[in-house]
């Protein structure tokens, strides 16, 4: 059985495409949502969802929540002397699912569609992937939060739609995609987002602002781990009852006696203006990259818990000039939207019209040096080659050169990342090509990257002197892939190689473009000679949206030309 699961921070939730529609799978509490909590009790007993939840404020140190946070890293958490790492607790999460599913329909599901925020790096992908196997299941894929949220809310309302926003803030992590619905297909224009942003961080700043107004005497009294606890967790109970109220009470009970203090909306919106302020850049981001203007976007679309918050919802209104869109559940369409990618898994019924096409998360380039205005060398500088929302299936290629006399070798290394230092990005692999020995910058070393949907990255090297290639594939989502697949993958690939300077269509449209600039002179000759400048200027950026768009300009041009013909 193939369930969907979105693995959140704070909660977790698990649905099944059933009848035709995705369905939530209620825990043994019959609530929908299970808290991503784990606690263990020396002698090995252990507490997943609610119970681990309800012994955070008893045993702090034998319980941990927002493990998500770490996954991907090295560190790990030791809980009644057992250690474990963000996979293992991430794994107890999925398999107390796993167990409620069972308990509903009497069979165990064996594998899982899993989200992961857009903005997951390699590592923390794979390291997801790694915590389903632990739990028993077949990862079949992982798609990205709001691209699953954008299905559930697609999916409810069915038809084309204008491009929409889905924001959402969870509570740890933040994601903005901007994603369009056109006959059937849903696609994710841009994705952009603040992996360290979440409802965690309003429950510190709320802590920040009551803790001075609370008896110190009283807190000092406890253990640092279990004051922090204990403040937490009342922080997020004043924070949910400042959704819905003016004014709430913070309290935490210390020794038997109730240390309290008042929350004004006023003065909560004054703490968090900071958290708030963040939530702009990934917004701009997304927009920016896809070229969109917030004034086509027809819906603004909430997901996750901490959406609730009515200083977020302010916050949106001020930014987008309009109310968010509230129809979806936003803690239930990550889940439901993950249900819905394991019925098209299935090939269930009623949902052959869909397909999903994503965009890259982020920056895939190689690590170069470059020589400043001194002739001083700079090593370790990043060179992007497939840019960050570039829609997949993409290959693209970049041309290098030698860097000193004689070189009898270059090695490549390729990292994944925005920033411009490679040493603060992911690194993937590394790959050798030799060289003949020339001067410094006399040959050229071509690069191509081609990534795909499931996060296949190709990569290929050749030296156009020699015809030396190297070749090497990266599988970012799926280690067990085998080597057949990569064959097959790569196949599939081979037709993306091709430069569309070398497409049939587009040497059509410039030798079509070139006979008219032959039989024209003067400012005509002039415009045909820009216009195919532009167009040959666009296929060198290979970026197939650009490319279409720039062969329809120039297609228009022509005919209209054709138009005006004497004959
Ligand atoms: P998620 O990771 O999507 O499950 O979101 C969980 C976050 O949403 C946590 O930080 C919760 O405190 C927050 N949250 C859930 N319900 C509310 C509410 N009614 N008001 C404020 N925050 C909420």
């Amino acid at each position: 059985m193939l369930v969907g699961i979105d693995l959140g921070t704070t909660n977790s939730a698990v649905a099944l495409w059933q009848d035709g529609a995705p369905q939530l799978v209620p825990n043994a509490l019959g609530k929908m949502l299970t808290p991503s909590a784990v606690s263990l009790a020396k002698g090995g007993q252990t507490w997943v969802g609610e119970a681990a939840l309800d012994r955070m404020a008893t045993h702090p140190a034998d319980t941990v929540t927002s493990f998500k946070r770490m996954i991907g890293t090295a560190s790990t958490v030791t809980l009644a002397g057992t250690t474990l790492t963000p996979e293992d607790l991430s794994a107890m999460v999925l398999r107390s699912l796993a167990d409620d599913v069972e308990a509903a329909t009497g069979e165990r599901p064996t594998e899982a569609v899993i989200t992961v925020p857009a903005y997951f790096n390699e590592r923390q992908r794979r390291a997801t992937r790694r915590a389903g196997e632990i739990a028993g299941l077949e990862v079949r894929r992982l798609i990205n939060e709001p691209t699953a949220a954008a299905l559930a809310f697609g999916l409810a309302d069915k038809g084309d739609r204008e491009p929409f926003l889905v924001f959402d803030l969870g509570g740890g992590t933040f994601d903005v995609s901007i994603v369009e619905m056109f006959e059937g297909i849903v696609e994710v224009r841009a994705s952009a987002g603040d992996n360290r942003l979440g409802g965690d961080d309003f429950d510190a700043a709320l802590v920040k602002l009551v803790e001075p107004m609370l008896p110190a005497e009283a807190l000092d009294r406890l253990p640092a781990d279990r004051r922090r606890a204990l403040l937490t967790l009342a922080a997020e109970r004043t924070r949910r009852a400042l959704s819905t109220a003016e004014e709430a009470e913070f309290s935490v009970v210390v020794a038997g006696e109730p240390l309290t203090a008042r929350v004004t909306t006023e003065g909560f919106e004054e703490a968090a203006a900071g958290l708030v302020k963040r939530l702009r850049d990934p917004v701009i981001r997304a927009l920016r990259d896809c070229h969109i203007d917030v004034k086509s976007l027809s819906d603004i679309v909430l997901v996750g818990g901490a959406t609730r918050m009515p200083v977020v919802r302010k916050a949106l209104t001020r930014m987008f000039g309009r109310f968010p869109n509230a129809t979806v559940h936003p803690d239930h369409a990550v889940a439901l939207g993950a249900a819905i990618q394991a019925g098209l898994l299935s090939g269930g019924e009623g949902l052959e019209e869909i397909r999903i096409t994503d965009v890259a998360p982020f920056t895939l380039g190689v690590d170069t040096a470059t020589r400043d205005v001194h002739g001083r060398f700079h090593e370790g500088i990043f060179a992007p080659i497939i840019e960050r929302n570039s829609p997949v299936p993409i290959s693209r290629m970049e041309r290098f050169s030698t860097l000193a006399d004689n070189q009898r070798q270059v090695t490549f290394a390729i990292y994944q990342g925005e920033a411009r230092e490679v040493k603060k990005n992911v690194k993937l692999g590394e790959l050798t090509v030799p060289v003949p020995p020339k001067p410094a910058g006399e040959v050229a070393i071509d690069v191509r990257f081609t990534y795909d949907t499931s996060g296949l990255l190709d990569i290929d090297v050749t030296v156009p002197a020699t015809g030396t290639t190297r070749n090497l594939a990266i599988v970012d989502e799926d280690d067990r892939r085998t080597q057949k697949d990569i064959a097959e993958s790569r196949k599939r690939l081979e037709k993306l190689k091709v430069h569309p300077r070398d497409e049939a269509e587009n040497v059509a449209l410039i030798a079509r473009a070139e006979r008219a600039y032959e039989g024209f002179t003067g400012a005509a000759r002039e415009v045909i000679g820009q216009a195919l400048t532009d167009f040959t200027g666009a296929l060198e950026k290979q970026d197939p949206r650009i490319i279409a768009a720039a062969r329809e300009g120039l297609t228009r041009l022509l005919d209209e030309i054709d138009a005006h013909s004497p004959l």
